[in-house]
């Protein structure tokens, strides 16, 4: 069907889009409305840990969709004991909450220390976050986040999110008073613009908060699920945090997120949390067939390899083409582009024919790298020529 087929304006207006519809997508590729493929980069934004539509996820679904949709949040169901047993197994929390999205994990999260510090901190309820960083979308994550211009957008803010310096342990020190309960950091920032926190600032963090008694929060909403190369981000840096939020990689495409929580902070009592599909078996279902293939112990080797591989070869299009180089953990890479050229290169990459590439640049002089944790060395040498020739078109 032609795009100018497609009633478009019956959506609100929130983003520009490309006059192009997707219609498909397996593994790597997407085909859109013209039936032209392309090779996905974004992975509907580090979501599909497993490519497009994996055999595993269409399984489970169909398997559990003939079983059991969603008995109601108030009654326990088996998909959701399993997953939340998984993943206490496999990181230090002894608690999971399941939400539909990242922003719902971390609005839970500020609610979850808010809870705390009313019980055990003299009602203390500032939690400090950093400059550039993403929590989200609801009022109470946006007002978390970092975002330059997002403090007025929807003017008055939640109050209570003071903000330091990312990898700056004084900017940190520096706004802990007897207000405070938390610290809460992405790992690795990816809105921002793929900034890891150094594992010394990580431990620096433990250490601060433990000392001041008050707890670290970790976003891994883009972090988790294996895209570093560890399981979770603050794997990386030997740490135990307090509080972890997950989302996307952890649906592999469907609608989970998760809030994880240490055993003496899960201070939430009935009338607290909850919500309608909050742990419903259709997506737990499908988090336990994504948590099983991501755990193997071959998997994880092969993202770092494959990490590897990909920041090696971003250093040599760097150095060809006078870039700044790359950064990044496991299979969240961004190549620094040192000109506000970002913009160019996505929409030339996407219009290249007859396949056509798909990037993302979170910030004007930056691409960033986020692929199925399960794509191929020939999927990511496809991208690195693809992207060599519109990178040679540039320049000319
Ligand atoms: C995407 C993202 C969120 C928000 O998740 P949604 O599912 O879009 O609500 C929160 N934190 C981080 C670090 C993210 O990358």
């Amino acid at each position: 069907m032609e795009f100018s087929q497609y009633n478009v304006n019956a959506l609100m207006y929130i983003t520009p889009r490309p006059e192009i519809v997707f219609t498909e997508g397996s593994g790597m590729w997407l085909t859109d409305n013209n039936g032209k493929r392309y090779l996905d980069f974004l992975q509907g934004w580090a979501v599909n840990c497993l490519g497009h539509s994996p055999a595993v996820i269409h399984d489970a679904l169909v398997a559990q969709s003939k079983k059991l949709l969603n008995p109601s949040p108030a009654f326990y169901n088996a998909p959701m004991i399993e997953l939340a047993t998984m993943l206490t197994e496999k990181s230090c929390f002894d608690r999971v909450f399941f939400t539909n999205s990242g922003a719902e994990a971390n609005e839970g999260a500020i609610k979850l220390a808010r809870k705390w510090g009313q019980l055990n901190k003299n009602g203390a309820f500032e939690i400090i976050t950093f400059d550039h960083s993403f929590h989200g979308r609801t009022l109470a994550t946006m007002s978390a986040s970092g975002k330059p211009g997002w403090d007025t957008i929807f003017a008055p803010q939640v109050t209570g999110f003071p903000k330091a310096d990312l990898n700056d342990i004084d900017s940190v020190k520096q706004l802990i008073t007897d207000k405070t309960v938390a610290v809460m950091l992405e790992p690795v920032q990816g809105e921002g613009g793929v900034i890891p926190a150094s594992p010394e600032f990580m431990q620096q963090l433990r250490a601060l908060t433990q000392e001041h008694g008050i707890l670290l929060i970790v976003d891994e909403v883009q972090t988790g699920m294996g895209r570093t190369g560890e399981l979770f981000g603050y794997q990386l840096s030997g740490i135990e945090p307090d509080i972890m939020t997950l989302a996307k990689g952890i649906g592999g495409g469907v609608p989970l997120g998760a809030l994880l929580c240490r055993e003496a902070v899960a201070c939430f009592v009935p009338g607290d949390q909850g919500g309608t599909y909050n742990g419903a078996p259709l997506m737990t279902a499908v988090g336990i067939a994504v948590l099983k293939e991501v755990s193997k112990p071959e998997f994880l080797a092969s993202v770092k390899e494959k990490a590897a591989y990909l920041s090696a070869e971003l250093l040599k299009l760097s150095e060809e083409f006078g870039l700044q180089g790359e950064r990044g953990e496991g299979l969240l890479r961004a190549l620094k582009l040192g000109s506000n050229i970002g913009a160019q290169i996505v929409e030339a990459a996407r219009n290249m024919a007859p396949v056509g590439l798909l990037l993302n640049s979170p910030r004007p002089d930056l691409l960033r790298f986020m692929p199925a944790l399960n794509v191929t060395k020939d999927e990511l040498d496809q991208m690195l020529a693809m992207l060599r020739e519109v990178l040679q078109q540039l320049k000319k």
